[in-house]
């Protein structure tokens, strides 16, 4: 029997991998990493680029190229033999990962590669890679030696082990608080919700309506309850979970401080200031200071317009909802309905519009244009009938054949087995393969659209569409690159600050006429979107970014400060008080404990990160301007954007590859355009 896992064809064989492949295909490939390794470390291996790559890199990338299609599978095509085949298996992979990263012996070889007078020799993508694989072994310790060393390896697993309790406390509090209410006090809550609502008590032998902290039933509450003492009490239990005020099992607050004097102490041994310098090792910011700068900027111009979003709900809750004083569990109330009363459309109206032929055919119009390329059918063997394949080609002109770029999968329909959401992933990336062979890339792009219904083609959100243009720009990103080795091609490599700049520049797209009007057609009459409907959507996409844009600012600075400010950790309130009053219109009762539930920093990987968000929006909203000022389609600046952002992927910083293309450093402007934040000139 020949194990689909093992082949070595060209793209993997999707159709014929099955549960009861996975096991031996690692049987086999892990023994054959871990082989690799040893003797790359060994005396026959000379510290030599290309010798340790000849070596390493072709077992490797074997192994992770049949991992990756297994953890596809996982999550595209689920199935219960396929999940217990993976979880069989994934810690042994970790476990291989996770020694290779801390191998002294292999830091030992790359640090005499990168010591050797050959070493100045090596192109530029190759000294990118080697720089980033020294700086990954040294922020894993690698130079600390005895009981700096196993302290290290012990802060490591507390930090694990409290950001997991940290999450369980976050889940436990907002599964363990339900509150059943009558009918009559939900008016205004939509159908569906009490629906949900209703059945969630009968669940529990109740009658009336079972409400809880998750989302799909909280925020419409939040959002449509009339009344108002129930959205206080909703908020109320919202803001305190995973607090003091709640049972001292479930309370964050030492967690919290635990965590960041293990990340100061983390930082002290590798020789950093803070925490929040070394979490800027590997990204695009240059320091604390920088970062703050930047959001300090950022939120004093968008605070005269979150002042004005805050100053309209506040006349408009008065004069129309009877709130004459707006309390913070109204606000999601009223801008809801002042949201309704001023760009009222329906998302149904919209989507008859957006048929998934036309869009498609409209999206790979603007890449063609843009980028020089064609997209055409093409076949492979896949998981499921509705996935499509496609290649990226180009012509070199002088009647040579069109030369093959890259490669894509396109799963775009949402099914049972399939993970929701949507994302770019790697299926493998270009490399100029040590045995002589250009290898090109070929992605996955994964989406969760309705399918079609009946003979007609599906229908997409406005939403679905940025987010297809989202992906795609991901997708570009990976595949246009030129640079032929594998750490440091596309999205490789490329810093994590940074990764958003290709996919959100893609978005910018959705919000033109120009594109708009030729990207859509009606369902049954073929007629393009109507300009009016268009300007409605329009002027809704920037409802309350001012009051947006400072919320995101408040959390990001608290985050930088938390990790950058010596002892900052000891009255973690205290500091998110002074930031607040730094920064927030809207500064929320004494009782909120939002710090208790911001996973993301203390259970996530954004701590001394947050900021990331706004960083990037800013890059590809400056990127996006360059388009803006030349013509959309000006052949030049598609040129440019191609050579020096998505060929040139992660073989140098993103700083230089933005000022490559911008022919300056980023500014802020055209974000807060965008936006909806510039004061209107009048003549
Ligand atoms: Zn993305």
């Amino acid at each position: 029997m020949t194990n689909p896992l093992l082949q070595a064809s060209d793209l993997p064989a999707f159709a014929d991998i099955r549960p009861e492949h996975v096991t031996p295909a690692l049987d086999e490939l892990l023994p054959a990493a871990e082989a690799a390794l040893e003797k790359a470390v060994g005396p026959d291996v000379p510290a030599d680029y290309d010798a340790l790559s000849a070596v390493l890199d072709v077992p490797l990338e074997r192994l992770s190229r049949a991992w990756g299609a297994v953890g596809h599978l996982n999550a595209v095509a689920n199935t219960p033999e396929l999940r217990a085949a993976y979880n069989e298996n994934l810690g042994r992979v970790t476990e291989f990962h996770t020694k290779l990263g801390a191998d002294e012996r292999l830091y030992a070889k790359y640090k005499a590669v990168a010591t050797s007078p050959a070493a100045a020799a090596l192109s530029a993508p190759r000294r990118r890679a080697l720089s980033n694989a020294m700086r990954d072994f040294l922020l894993s310790g690698a130079e600390l030696q005895g009981e700096a060393k196993a302290r290290f390896a012990a802060i490591q697993e507390l930090q694990a082990e409290k950001a997991q309790a940290f999450s369980e406390h976050v889940l436990d509090a907002t599964d363990g608080y339900a509150l059943t209410v009558t009918a009559d006090r939900l008016a205004g809550v939509p159908d569906d919700i009490l629906q949900a609502t209703r059945e969630a008590a009968a669940e529990k032998g109740d009658s009336g309506h079972r409400l809880s902290l998750h989302m799909p039933v909280w925020m419409p509450v939040m959002q449509y309850a009339t009344d108002r003492a129930l959205r206080e009490n909703l908020y109320h239990a919202y803001v305190t979970r995973a607090s003091e005020f709640g049972p001292p099992e479930r309370d964050n607050s030492a967690l919290m401080r635990e965590l960041v004097e293990l990340r100061q102490e983390e930082a002290g041994l590798l020789g950093y200031p803070s925490f929040a310098d070394v979490s800027l090792v590997a990204k695009m910011a240059e320091s604390p200071v920088q970062v703050m700068g930047f959001l300090r900027d950022l939120a004093a111009r968008a605070r005269p317009h979150a002042e004005r979003d805050m100053a309209e709900l506040r006349a408009f809750a008065a004069e129309h909802l009877a709130l004459p004083d707006l309390q913070p569990w109204d606000l999601a109330y009223a801008s809801e309905k002042l949201k309704e009363a001023r760009y009222a459309f329906s998302e149904q109206e919209v989507k008859q519009y957006f048929t998934e032929p036309r869009v498609l055919e409209g999206l790979f119009r603007i890449v063609e244009t843009l980028f020089e390329v064609r997209i055409r059918p093409d076949t492979a063997a896949t998981w499921n009938d509705t996935v499509r394949f496609f290649r990226i080609e180009r012509s070199p002109g002088d009647g040579q054949p069109p030369q093959l770029i890259g490669q894509f999968y396109l799963d775009a329909y949402a099914r049972n087995g399939k993970r929701p959401g949507a994302w770019m992933d790697e299926v493998r990336g270009r490399w100029a393969r040590p045995e002589g062979s250009l290898q090109t890339p070929v992605a996955q792009l994964v989406c969760n659209f309705a399918s079609p219904v009946g003979d007609k083609p599906a229908l997409l959100t406005h939403d679905d569409v940025i987010t297809l243009f989202h992906e795609f720009g991901h997708g570009l990103h990976h595949m246009l690159t030129q640079v032929n080795d594998l750490a440091v091609a596309g999205i490789s490599g490329v810093e994590w600050d940074a990764v958003e700049l290709p996919s959100q520049f893609m978005e910018n797209f959705c919000w033109e006429w120009e594109v708009l009007s030729r990207l859509t057609a009606h369902v049954d009459t073929g007629a393009p979107l109507p300009r009016e409907l268009f300007d409605r959507m329009t002027a809704a996409r920037n409802f309350q970014s001012g009051l947006q844009t400072l919320r995101q600012i408040e959390f990001a600075l608290f985050d930088m400060r938390l990790h950058a400010e010596r002892g900052a950790s000891a009255d973690v309130q205290k500091l998110l008080d002074e930031v607040r009053a730094e920064v927030a219109v809207v500064v929320p009762p004494a009782y909120n404990r939002f710090q208790h539930t911001f996973s993301h920093i203390f259970a996530g990987g954004y701590s001394a990160g947050y900021y990331s968000y706004k960083w990037a929006e800013v890059l590809s909203a400056d990127a996006y301007a360059a388009f803006e000022e030349s013509g959309l389609f000006d052949a030049d600046t598609g040129r440019r954007y191609r050579r020096e952002i998505l060929e040139a992927g992660g073989s140098r910083p993103a700083i230089e590859s933005f000022r490559a293309f911008r022919g300056r450093e980023p500014r802020i402007d055209a974000l807060l355009r965008h936006q909806g934040m510039v004061e209107e000139r009048r003549a």
